[in-house]
């Protein structure tokens, strides 16, 4: 068998196409190109600067709505979306989830559930990132239960929509030039595709966010906002449309969270052969040894765990309790090797210096959305037992 090598023990590799590689060479030298120079810098201002033009060179890579057919999209599979993800994240969470809502969650209501006129009129100039797109379900009082949501389209006498409320939370918010958001209506909960330019739009961005510094996050408030009858997402009724949104970026979420865990990994070893104390690398103590053999199976664990569910999704056979589990392991192990990465770190892994403490923040973030890590161990719980223990 081949040699051992630390930095993908299991030989998952082997269970890669050569083009699975290609993807995910293009996006690590993309992202040690245009982000990783950068990022400590973009995150202790707390600014995710040229993202516009970061959009386009994302697009121009076939990176947004990436294993989306059509409309000027990649088509790639879910494994080469998922390894893109793990790539991205393993720069920084921010710029993953840029790619994330733009693609999973925006690009992928209108994909699926809009009308032909709106999949040509939005998807070409999203997947070529000339257009920011933003999600919107979350609101001030309403996260983990969205069928609480306040927000609301009135439809007039002339066919014309008349939408109302405040989202919170929204990624991409502030940039977008298109919001898909989802209100309550006489029929149930419908999605609106809103261009942000309309009277009544504002988006004032979320200041002082100690996680995801380096991406956009904003308020969006909806106060009578006038809409065409053919904003409306056609296709999509009730809570259905936007939970397979989320289960769609869940998805990439369950491969990116193992990028950041995949970059504080290596910080540490390196860091682990390198540090010298009382004489010797700290490398070489049992205790590091514990801590580096943990996290490496974890992670591995992780990656493998995510290329399965990549595989059922390409094959039309994964569902979404199969998403929460991915979910659920990927992003609490991944925060737990961030957090222990920092450790092996000692002071310096509290420095922007290293990624570790970037990447356990960031993860936070990554933790509560696209459901909480509750919320996953509920529908778990509720596949497993049959029992709804929601409410
Ligand atoms: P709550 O729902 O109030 O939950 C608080 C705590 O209570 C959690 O621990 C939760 O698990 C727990 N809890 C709630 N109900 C139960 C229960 N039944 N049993 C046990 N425990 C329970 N939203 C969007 O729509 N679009 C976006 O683009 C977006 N981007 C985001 C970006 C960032 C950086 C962050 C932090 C959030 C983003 N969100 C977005 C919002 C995110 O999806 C919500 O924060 C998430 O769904 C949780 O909602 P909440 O914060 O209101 O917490």
């Amino acid at each position: 068998p081949a040699a051992f090598d630390p930095y993908d023990p299991l030989g998952i590799d082997d269970l890669l196409t050569d083009e699975d590689r290609a993807v995910r060479a293009t996006m690590r030298q993309w992202a040690a190109d245009r982000v990783l120079p950068h990022i400590a810098e973009w995150y202790e201002r707390g600014e995710l600067p040229g993202i516009r033009e970061l959009a386009r060179e994302l697009g121009s890579l076939g990176a947004l709505g990436m294993s989306l057919t059509g409309y000027g999209c990649a088509g790639a599979s879910a494994v080469q979306y998922g390894l893109a993800c793990l790539e991205l994240e393993a720069a920084d969470s921010g710029v993953r989830s840029l790619v994330s809502v733009q693609g999973s969650l925006a690009m992928y209501a209108i994909h699926r559930f809009g009308s032909e006129e709106q999949k040509r009129r939005w998807l070409p100039p999203m997947a070529a990132g000339e257009t920011i797109g933003c999600f919107a379900l979350t609101e001030p009082d309403h996260g983990s239960d969205p069928a609480g949501m306040r927000t609301h389209a009135k439809r007039e006498a002339g066919g014309d929509w008349v939408l109302t409320g405040r989202k919170m939370w929204i990624t991409n918010g502030s940039v977008a030039g298109v919001a898909v958001v989802w209100a309550r209506t006489d029929e149930g909960i419908r999605g609106f595709v809103v261009p942000t330019d309309r009277p009544g739009f504002s988006a004032p961005e979320i200041k002082h966010k100690w996680s995801l510094r380096a991406s956009v996050t904003s308020e969006l408030v909806l106060d009578g906002v006038r809409l065409p009858a053919d904003a409306v997402l056609p296709e999509a009724v009730g809570l259905r449309g936007p939970l397979s949104c989320l289960s769609h970026a869940r998805y990439g979420i369950v491969w990116g969270a193992m990028g950041a865990a995949r970059a504080s990994f290596e910080a540490a070893l390196d860091y682990a052969r390198t540090r010298e104390q009382f004489g010797r690398p700290i490398g070489g103590f049992q205790l590091t040894q514990a801590k580096l053999a943990d996290m490496a199976v974890e992670l591995h664990k992780g990656v493998l765990l995510a290329h399965h569910l990549g595989l059922r999704m390409d094959a039309g056979r994964l569902r979404p309790e199969q998403v929460s589990f991915g979910k659920l392991n990927n992003v609490r192990e991944a925060i737990e090797i961030c957090r222990t990465a920092r450790t092996i770190l000692g002071a310096n892994g509290i420095s922007l210096e290293y990624p570790v403490m970037r990447h356990a923040t960031n993860l936070e973030s990554v933790l509560t959305y696209e459901g909480t890590v509750e919320m996953h161990q509920l529908v778990l719980g509720k596949a497993l037992t049959g029992i709804d223990a929601f409410r």
